[in-house]
């Protein structure tokens, strides 16, 4: 028997959040729409999607007793030390579910359960309803994506990500425009998966604020020596930080991330949103407070692009409404209101 962990990625974060932005009466909402398979199918591989529909019925049919699906082993290269990678590449994915897991995961951070294939599809089409609105002519608008999307690359889930929101976005505004896009990656992890995404890919400039991966996951990438290849070279700017990161140290490295997003082409900007960057987040080990959310969004318009802001993650719960309030409230050039929502403690805080 294992010892049953409470998660971190659950549906509590997005309701706060929402919750939250009903209540400061600023905020127009609208709901998604079904933007169908094709976006998605422009950035990952075909295989990944088909697996995320297939898995659950497939656990269930092979009477896998288990609550959820996480994989057993992973195609790791050190499996494969020695062997010629033609060997490697001819490997076929597996036929049962717990196998085809760990052909198409990064980790067991991502069990599968029933609604996951659901949720991710949703996930993409907030984040597309997103495009739609700001390509239609709104200068900012913020997608509640869950679950998050940038750990996950073009054929692997990973860290609570599926299919990834970002890059979908990104992928879709490059092909709607014909023009540049920039990604700016403000979630507490390296966006693994938006990296490789888009590793050799010139028109879609990819900048990441980050614990630096030496102690954070995903560990294997997310070094500043990471600037892409090809087309792609110098298109891919991260900027790992210290343990202790605060306010003011925060804002020097998005001014930098900024100058460099300043210096290219580009009208729209693909924001991933996180909040594991707070104080109190369970698994992060930064200091930032709400106010400098506040001053972040504000920084982030002053761009002068449109915004696509998609959210990514954060899980200390009882913070997450208000620090999203600030970050948008101060990305529309709306004052710093520290004003507690209704049912909310000091500082957004219940707890
Ligand atoms: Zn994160």
């Amino acid at each position: 028997m294992g010892l049953a962990i409470p998660a971190n990625e659950v549906a509590e974060r997005a309701e706060r959040i929402r919750s939250t932005l009903e209540a400061d009466g600023g905020f127009a909402f609208e709901g998604p729409t079904d933007h169908g398979t094709d976006p998605i199918l422009a950035v990952h591989d075909a295989g990944l999607l088909r697996f995320l529909e297939e898995a659950w019925p497939a656990a269930r049919a092979q009477a896998i007793p288990r609550p959820n699906l996480i994989a057993d082993t992973y195609p790791t290269f050190r499996m494969f030390e020695g062997m010629s990678p033609e060997l490697l590449a001819s490997r076929p994915e597996p036929v049962f579910a717990a196998g085809r897991a760990g052909w198409w995961g990064l980790d067991t951070a991502n069990p599968l359960v029933a609604g996951t294939y659901t949720a991710a599809r949703a996930a993409v089409d907030v984040a597309l309803t997103t495009v739609d609105l700001v390509l239609g002519g709104e200068r900012a608008a913020y997608g509640l994506c869950r679950p998050p999307g940038h750990h996950a690359a073009r054929s692997m889930a990973g860290g609570y990500c599926f299919l990834n929101n970002a890059a979908i976005a990104a992928e879709a505004i490059a092909r709607r425009t014909r023009n540049p896009v920039a990604i700016l990656d403000v979630d507490y992890h390296h966006g693994n998966g938006t990296q490789q995404i888009f590793w050799r890919r010139g028109d879609v400039l990819y900048v990441s604020l980050h614990a630096d991966p030496e102690r954070q996951y995903p560990f294997f990438l997310g070094r500043a020596d990471e600037t892409g290849e090809g087309e792609g070279s110098g298109a891919n700017l991260n900027i790992p930080l210290p343990a202790g990161t605060d306010d003011e140290a925060y804002v020097g490295a998005l001014d930098r991330g900024l100058e460099a997003i300043a210096s290219t082409p580009g009208d729209v900007v693909v924001v991933s949103l996180g909040f594991d960057t707070y104080v109190d987040d369970p698994i992060g080990d930064f200091a930032l407070t709400t106010a400098v959310y506040h001053e972040c969004g504000r920084r982030v318009a002053a761009l002068g692009r449109r915004l696509v802001v998609l959210q990514e993650g954060g899980y200390h719960r009882p913070s997450l409404g208000a620090n999203a309030r600030a970050w948008l409230r101060g990305a529309e050039g709306r004052p710093y209101d520290p004003t507690p929502a209704f049912g909310f403690g000091p500082n957004g805080s219940d707890r």
